[in-house]
């Protein structure tokens, strides 16, 4: 298993998962069923996915308005998608759960160990606030479920498109994520219902065909999705089709394309084609956000919003060449009016980042940014599909 952390005290570790073990499940098995089936519908070509969030949730910025905020930032954005294009928006944030981070380095800028998400250990840089504490768990576990009471109850009130979110966030801990696993046996064999999240993704960095992470995923049976970079070639993205959906379920599998706008268009076409011609039916969906990332002065970690445009352009592009669905995006967005990644509507320039600059982690678009994506994205979906439309629509 990569990026796992080492805890000081393995035996307190372990107490924590027993005591995870026994806690009540985040997310019930009746609406990950029924994502399965939603995410079936985006396979098909008939809805579209919009899943986004903060790239990190953290334990002190996650009050009940900051996630309120990104909720009803989503809901927006699958408001006007769904207006424009006349097809059903599944909405997954990336909240209730998205508290671990994988690393490229294992150490940073002063030698301390790297920040790995506030369910392994602390932003601050002190040996003692980065050392892993297991207890992280008892608390991510505690707020998860917090996040998802408070999408029932916007849902019931203030925000009734808020009771259709899904919750997902990466399947990176596995002492985490192994402690709410129950059996499922309504699929095509048994499988393992994860509880901690409606939709788990395995990220660019734990993505090894042979590794822990590819395994635990395979044995799910909630919907998983998968992060390919620009290196994957299409015979892997064919052994990872064939290792997560052996069943052929569509739906069951999302392949996260993060490519970089610049290599989208060369890296993507391959792969789509090698894995339609497979005859399994994955869900298509952009990340525009992870390979359009860099750092500007002062230090800053940013994105263009045109760049990120550009990918999702590009996405779009390849899949109508192909005759394939571009069944969604991936952003790491908040309704904070942070700001962290460049461009849009208010002309935020780099000068501009050190202003708000918030994040745990990656760069975020901001409700305005966000809002402004969704109608550019809703353009692109609209363009020329007039032929496809009348076919779901019939
Ligand atoms: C993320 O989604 O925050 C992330 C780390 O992505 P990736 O695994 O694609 O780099
Ligand atoms: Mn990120």
């Amino acid at each position: 298993a990569a990026q796992q952390p080492r805890w000081p005290d393995p035996r307190r570790a372990a107490d924590v998962a027993d005591l995870l073990h026994r806690a009540a499940p985040v997310v019930t098995a009746t609406r990950t069923a029924r994502l399965r089936e939603e995410l079936a519908a985006v396979a098909r070509g008939e809805a579209f996915l919009l899943q986004g969030g903060d790239c990190a949730e953290s334990f002190t910025e996650n009050t009940d308005a900051h996630k309120t905020a990104n909720l009803r930032t989503l809901v927006d954005m699958a408001g006007v998608l769904a207006r424009r294009t006349g097809l059903p928006v599944v909405k997954i944030a990336r909240m209730a759960g998205q508290y671990a981070k994988p690393r490229s380095r294992d150490v940073d800028a002063h030698g301390l160990p790297s920040y790995r998400g506030d369910l392994v250990n602390s932003a601050e840089p002190t040996l003692a606030a980065r050392t892993p504490d297991p207890a992280r768990m008892l608390r991510a576990h505690a707020d998860a479920a917090d996040a998802t009471a408070l999408i029932r109850r916007l849902g019931d009130g203030a925000l009734p498109e808020a009771r259709e979110v899904f919750v997902s966030h990466e399947a990176l801990i596995l002492d985490y994520e192994r402690s709410s696993l129950t059996v499922d046996d309504s699929g095509p064999e048994p499988r393992l219902a994860s509880g901690l999240g409606h939709f788990l993704w395995i990220g660019e960095r734990t993505r090894q065909l042979d590794g822990a992470h590819v395994a635990f995923a395979a044995l799910l049976a909630n919907p998983v999705g998968l992060k390919i970079g620009p290196g994957t070639t299409p015979e892997e993205a064919l052994a990872y089709v064939r290792r997560l959906d052996p069943h052929v379920e569509p739906g069951r599998l999302t392949l996260i394309s993060r490519m970089g706008h610049t290599r989208i268009r060369d890296v993507l076409p391959p792969i789509v084609e090698k894995v339609a011609a497979s005859g399994h039916e994955v869900v298509w969906q952009c990340d525009p956000m992870h390979a359009n990332t860099y750092t500007a002065a002062g230090g800053f970690k940013t994105r263009k919003v045109d760049e990120i445009a550009d990918e999702i352009a590009g996405f779009f592009e390849v899949h109508r060449r192909i005759g394939t669905h571009p069944g969604g995006i991936h952003l790491e967005l908040t309704g904070d009016p942070v700001t962290e990644c460049v461009g849009g509507a208010a002309g935020t320039a780099e000068a501009d980042l050190p202003a708000r600059y918030r994040t745990a982690c990656d760069p975020r678009l901001n409700g305005d940014q966000a809002r402004e994506l969704a109608r550019t994205v809703a353009a692109l979906a609209t363009d020329g599909v007039e032929p496809r439309k009348a076919a779901v629509l019939r």
